[in-house]
């Protein structure tokens, strides 16, 4: 088991201004993605979406819950505790539209033994009806490009709206699947909330897969431009399923006091939770841990992928599926470039960062000959979309970006040499008496 600091909490990454524009917090992400916690490691990023005021706070409280008390049977927790984290009470207080995402990673272990670093967001939409459709999209897509497991929050059952919000995420699939032949999506899960046929269809994953069966098949009368959705859906995405949830009781929807407590929620509730979310949470589960191009990531490059993607929303428009995977392989590259960057600093610092002695420059020299060596073959090597002069472009920029770096560690030594050589006084002394 880990610990979390007590100052663990939600913090808004994205925000969507009034005239639609993305701003992406780069520093408050850069503290999560690169937590101590989380360095070199891959991860996994599980997100939740869809409309507002639908419970997914409130849901994913639970999830923070299970990743908190991992490995213990009674990680849903106390009958009189009050459920906290994501702020799930919508009513009261201004919401800002955007993501947030937990504070700091939660360490699971993979079955080979490997530890990664799983992360949570949460989405936030908005009541206005003129925006809503529009930076829902956006919070959508963005949502779906950078986590590996998506939970689609949706109300009573899984409607044809639900898969027109699919069909630019098909399209864009299957301009992926041609480009590279893999698929660009990994798992996404349609939660279905206060499902009310149990009569007919039971709760969980089993009745979930037969309402997706059914809507997913193509019959005559149906709309036709969701065709694309219904036949490519489990080709663009490489798991697709549905969870049928109960409703939670009169007390979660209608009481004004209620605190999330366990003991004010409906038990068929608190049993599919047991039932969902460890599910969700599998580190076997081959979409655990997000990928992009075929290659697990780690949190260096997520950062890099976020921060290209929403460069492409900032706009205010939706790219097209075509700009999208450009923007995919531009964000693949720069994510390749960031990786080797890293190793570079990484093993320059151990030689002669900060706190390292003075060293010959000609030891400097060769050490940053080897290091640039092998950061530059990591590059290369690197999986990359987007063909070879893409990443010509990236690799000029790497080289550049290296030698900079090592002109400062150039710099840097010398400084030490001047340092070490005026702090000591008996040479200074001796010198004097000579
Ligand atoms: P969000 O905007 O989707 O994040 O919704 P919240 O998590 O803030 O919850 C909004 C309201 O829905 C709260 O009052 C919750 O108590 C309530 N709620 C939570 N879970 C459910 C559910 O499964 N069904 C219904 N009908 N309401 C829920
Ligand atoms: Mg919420």
């Amino acid at each position: 088991m880990h610990q979390q600091s007590p100052t663990a909490g939600p913090v808004q990454i994205v925000t969507i201004t009034p005239d639609h524009k993305f701003i992406l917090d780069e520093k408050k992400l850069k503290e999560i993605l690169y937590h101590r916690r989380a360095q070199g490691k891959k991860i996994s990023l599980v997100s939740i979406a869809g409309d507002f005021r639908k419970g997914k706070s409130f849901m994913l409280d639970f999830f923070l819950r299970y990743l908190r008390a991992k490995n213990q049977k009674e990680w849903i927790g106390k009958e009189s505790e009050p459920l906290k984290g994501f702020d799930w009470r919508g009513g009261a207080g201004r919401h800002t539209t955007g993501m947030i995402m937990w504070s700091e990673p939660f360490i699971m272990s993979l079955p080979n033994g490997e530890e990664i670093a799983v992360l949570l967001m949460d989405t936030q939409g908005t009541f206005d009806s003129n925006s809503t459709v529009f930076e829902n999209a956006f919070i959508f897509a963005l949502t779906l490009l950078v986590s590996s497991v998506t939970v689609y929050n949706i109300m009573h059952n899984l409607q044809e709206d639900n898969l027109q919000h699919l069909s630019f995420f098909a399209e864009y699939g299957v301009l992926a699947l041609d480009a590279y032949h893999t698929s660009p999506f990994q798992q996404l899960t349609f939660l279905v909330r206060d499902w009310q046929f149990e009569y007919e269809t039971p709760y969980g994953f089993h009745g979930g897969e037969e309402v997706l069966t059914n809507r997913l098949q193509i019959r005559p009368n149906q709309h036709h431009d969701l065709e694309l959705v219904r036949s490519r859906l489990r080709q663009c995405f490489r798991k697709v399923n549905c969870f049928l949830m109960p409703h939670p009781g009169l007390k979660v929807t209608n009481r004004r006091e209620f605190d999330g407590r366990l003991e004010d929620i409906e038990k068929d509730f608190k049993t599919q939770l047991q039932s969902l979310i460890p599910e969700l949470f599998r580190s076997d589960n081959a979409n655990f841990v997000k990928e992009i191009n075929g290659e697990q990531i780690t949190s260096t490059q997520l950062f890099e992928y976020f921060r290209t993607y929403c460069a492409v929303f900032a706009s205010g428009e939706l790219p097209s599926p075509k700009a999208m995977l450009e923007a995919t392989a531009e964000a693949n590259n720069l994510a390749a470039k960031a990786v080797s960057k890293e190793f570079y600093t990484r093993a320059m610092e151990q030689h002669c960062g900060g706190d390292r002695p003075y060293i010959h420059p000609n030891q400097l020299d060769a050490l940053h000959q080897e290091v640039y060596r092998q950061s530059i073959e990591k590059f290369r090597c690197a999986r990359k979309m987007g063909g070879e002069e893409m990443s010509q472009t990236y690799l000029q920029d790497l080289e550049n970006e290296l030698a900079e770096q090592y002109s400062n560690y150039k710099k840097h030594n010398d400084s030490k040499n001047v340092f070490a050589f005026s702090r000591t006084p008996t040479t200074f002394i001796s010198c004097m008496v000579l």
